[in-house]
């Protein structure tokens, strides 16, 4: 081999080497076209109101004294009775996998839950247990829709709704409502937003954030409008128990035989029991759509914590009613004061929550303001200018779809709700 060849050889090599090590080096480091995001994945964006409960996080670390209205969890433990069951599960040796869409004792509880509390007949291999509510809804929107569909989607709308859509393929049609109808969507605008491409319907009653309630009549007008069509609906009734007042609540899919066939009923164990860490939800409906689903839940997750399964299973019993019945008793009497000490301030209009645990006020007559400094033009300056200047931390409305509002959660104390409204009503008041 002459010189000059050797030298080529060596030059190849050496190449090759640095190549292989730069390439090897990006994969290790993450860096350049190996650092790679799906579409998918870069198209959620980060909560809209991450900014805000991480600058709340930050002043009550630097000492700040400032009061919280975020909370989307009650703040009461979980019932004595439901951590017991759960105890004695992990002892009786309740540690191994199980049916990936839950055991057969839960599914047969949850099922007997849907007929006594909401007079719909389910088998169990119509329920199916998933690993939590938001699961839930992700797992069925796999199940159902494909690239190209279309879902009906009123606002307000719990955030999670239009990524869930998107990470389905396909495409939220938002229905915009207004303090006119109670922030309801009407007959007519479902009409209206229906053509070929619809594939679902989501439905949110009690609402998150809106704290109002669909009546059954306002239902009934709903299912009506669908009975031409082969749409789905979601029926989210995972704040259910909470309900105030003399609000009646009743099931989407216990409506008609029409409503039955084409309704998923969401619930779970979060908000009623105060569960949410836990990880327990549930979704009931026709047996092709659970069954798709437990497809998908074999891959994605296998079944939910087994010792959990069993505490739910505790949780469905006897002492269920008295122990929802005293959390629901206290959301009452912190939601009535909430609603009435907001309509007392000036430019804020507050109906009365009927469900779940939050008051959604339009302070939209406060848009245009300078306060202290501070131009206010939606909910996010809105929000943000009031934890910097008052130290009380709200959500706002646009993730929601609601720019003219703010969500505040009375899922705490009485003397925090007095405390944060106090200031809340004097930093308007400038
Ligand atoms: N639906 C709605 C409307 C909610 O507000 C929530 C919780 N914020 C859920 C579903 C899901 O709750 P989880 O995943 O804790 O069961």
């Amino acid at each position: 081999m002459n010189i000059g060849n050797l030298a080529y050889v060596n030059l190849l090599d050496w190449l090759c080497y640095f190549v292989f090590n730069t390439t090897l080096n990006n994969i290790i480091n993450g860096k350049g076209k190996y650092m790679k995001i799906s579409k998918r994945a870069q198209e959620v964006p980060a909560s809209a109101t991450i900014a805000v409960t991480a600058r709340a996080k930050e002043l009550k670390a630097q000492g700040v004294d400032v009061v919280g209205f975020g909370a989307g969890e009650p703040d009461f433990d979980t019932p004595e009775y439901i951590k017991q069951a759960a105890i004695e599960a992990l002892k009786a040796g309740q540690t191994k996998y199980t049916a990936a869409a839950g055991i057969i004792q839960l599914k047969s509880a949850i099922a007997d839950k849907l007929q006594k509390d909401n007079g719909l007949n389910y088998s169990p291999e119509q329920v199916i247990v998933n690993i939590g509510g938001k699961h839930s809804v992700y797992e069925a929107m796999q199940a159902i829709l494909d690239p190209g569909d279309e879902v009906i989607l009123p606002t307000p709308y719990w955030v999670t709704y239009p990524e869930t859509i998107k990470l389905a393929g396909a495409t939220a049609k938002i229905i915009q409502t207004d303090k006119s109808s109670g922030y309801k969507i009407t007959p007519a605008q479902l009409e209206e937003a229906i053509n070929e491409k619809t594939a679902m319907l989501l439905i949110n009653s009690p609402n998150n954030p809106g704290g109002f309630t669909y009546t059954p009549d306002e239902l009934k007008a709903i299912a009506k409008v669908l009975e031409k069509t082969n749409i789905y609906v979601i029926s989210d009734e995972i704040y259910e128990k909470l309900i105030y007042g003399k609000t009646e609540f009743v099931s989407f899919a216990s409506l008609s035989e029409d409503a039955y066939n084409r309704t998923l009923t969401l619930n779970g164990f979060s908000k009623a029991f105060s569960m949410t860490g836990w990880r327990l939800g549930y979704t009931a409906g026709p047996l092709d759509v659970i069954k798709a689903m437990g497809r998908l839940q074999s891959h994605m997750t296998s079944n939910p914590v087994t010792f959990g399964q069993y505490a739910a299973i505790a949780a469905l019993g006897p002492p269920a009613d008295e122990a929802i019945e005293k959390m629901r008793q206290e959301f009452e009497r912190r939601g009535k004061y909430m609603a009435e000490r907001l309509n007392s301030i000036d430019g804020v209009d507050c109906s009365e929550p009927t469900g779940a645990f939050y008051c959604f006020p339009d302070v939209s007559s406060h848009y245009g303001r300078n306060i202290n400094g501070a131009k206010i033009t939606g909910s996010m300056d809105f929000v943000k200018a009031l934890l910097e200047q008052a130290n009380v931390a709200l959500v706002p409305g646009l993730p929601f779809g609601c720019d003219n509002n703010v969500r505040l959660s009375f899922a705490c104390s009485l003397e925090q709700i007095t405390k944060g409204l106090d200031r809340l009503q004097e930093w308007l008041s400038q």
